[in-house]
């Protein structure tokens, strides 16, 4: 079977994951604020803070920006289901805005559309996360004055994205936001196996994310109720989680780091090949936004069912029979059991719904040799042409 997306482990990888197994410390050594630091470097960011998952990240990205009770998070129907619950989390509720038919991404005119609406009804978001979805950058300058407007604050679901640009800036780098998070689970472009990571120029952020992701617990003095008593004194000033990544984690990050602007670059060229040998196909091949470099996380194509014999699942079930791991990111989130017992109910967001009819990420990652796209693109094309 010839996967959708797959980690890339080189010998330098396991070196240093092994080193840290005779090292001092497994957690809470030197390899996470180093991975932090290559993280910081990559971006520009001013802070990051690594963590065991993109979803603690979005977890404690919404308790740092004090969303609770009563408050409101927007976000995109195509996305996994973390980037919705981090809401739930924190007792808050979802709502979502439908994508663009071009982008996938949430739609800049539906969400100006709708903050209209939900300044008249009193239900304006108190958070926006922005999901670069396959990597291309969300329209995050639009995202931004709106947010400004209509007073929310903006996440940016990066877990798609990292290695990728924005108007010459790297994503992460959180201009047009207040917190970017970032997933290293295997299928996406760096691993950590499972890992993930909060970014943000805002100090007071950083601050309250470092205390999240660790019991709420501080040593810094600074951030104290009381005197220290001693050498040994702590104090827990929030209530926190142990959402700490370990240092076999973050080694093997570090290492990943050095390679990612080759993991990226690999995707576009297997991205051209794509583009060029799949363009007389009954399908739509994705838009690339002028002015960003996607991360490329997904290469996505939508069936022109209209043009074909065969219905969706057909044409799914026989690329899968081929051998090759194809599949559907993302059922939209709010036709999930769970969302539909709050409520939505198919019609809610059509663009999206649309999506789910026709989308299939096709295989794509470094370390996919030529010979494997020939045979996911002829493969393609027997069972699309006849
Ligand atoms: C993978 C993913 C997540 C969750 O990442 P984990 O590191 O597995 O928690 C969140 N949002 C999006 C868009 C993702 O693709």
């Amino acid at each position: 079977m010839i996967p959708y997306g797959k980690q890339s482990i080189s010998q330098q990888d396991i070196d240093a994951v092994v080193n840290v197994l005779s090292s001092d410390w497994l957690t809470q050594g030197p390899q996470v604020p180093a991975f932090e630091k290559s993280l910081t470097d990559v971006t520009g960011a001013t802070y990051a803070l690594a963590v065991n998952s993109a979803t603690s990240a979005l977890h404690i990205a919404c308790l740092a920006l004090k969303l609770s009770q009563g408050d409101i998070l927007w976000t995109s129907p195509i996305t996994f289901v973390a980037s919705a619950n981090c809401a739930l989390y924190c007792g808050a509720s979802v709502d979502f805005v439908d994508i663009d038919p071009a982008t996938y991404n949430l739609s800049v005119n539906e969400l100006r559309k709708k903050l209209e609406k939900a300044k008249i009804e009193k239900k304006l978001p108190k958070v926006l996360v922005a999901v670069h979805l396959c990597g291309q950058p969300c329209d995050m300058k639009a995202i931004r004055s709106l947010s400004i407007e209509y007073n929310f604050k903006v996440i940016e679901d990066a877990s798609h994205a990292i290695g990728g640009h924005y108007l010459n800036k790297p994503v992460g780098a959180c201009e047009f936001s207040d917190i970017t998070v970032f997933s290293f689970h295997p299928v996406k472009i760096v691993t950590t196996a499972e890992g993930g990571a909060a970014l943000t120029n805002s100090k007071s952020l950083a601050e309250k994310m470092d205390l999240y992701r660790s019991h709420g617990i501080t040593r810094d003095e600074a951030l104290m109720e009381n005197p220290s008593h001693g050498g040994w004194y702590y104090e827990q000033i929030t209530l926190g989680f142990n959402y700490r990544m370990t240092e076999l984690q973050a080694a093997l990050g570090l290492s990943q780091m050095q390679r990612l602007s080759n993991f990226v670059a690999t995707r576009h060229q297997l991205a051209a090949r794509y583009y060029e040998k799949l363009a007389n196909l009954p399908i739509t091949l994705p838009y690339q936004l002028p002015e960003t470099y996607s991360g490329l996380h997904l290469f996505v194509i939508r069936l022109d069912i209209e043009k074909l014999s065969k219905t969706y699942k057909q044409v799914f079930d026989e690329l899968r029979r081929g051998g090759l791991g194809v599949n559907l990111h993302y059922i939209p989130v709010h036709l999930q059991p769970y969302y539909q017992k709050m409520g939505f109910k198919p019609g809610d967001y059509p663009h999206a719904e649309a999506y789910y009819t026709n989308a299939i990420s096709i295989p794509m990652f470094h370390g996919m040799t030529y010979e494997q796209q020939d045979e996911v693109i002829a493969k393609l094309k027997a069972i699309l042409e006849c």
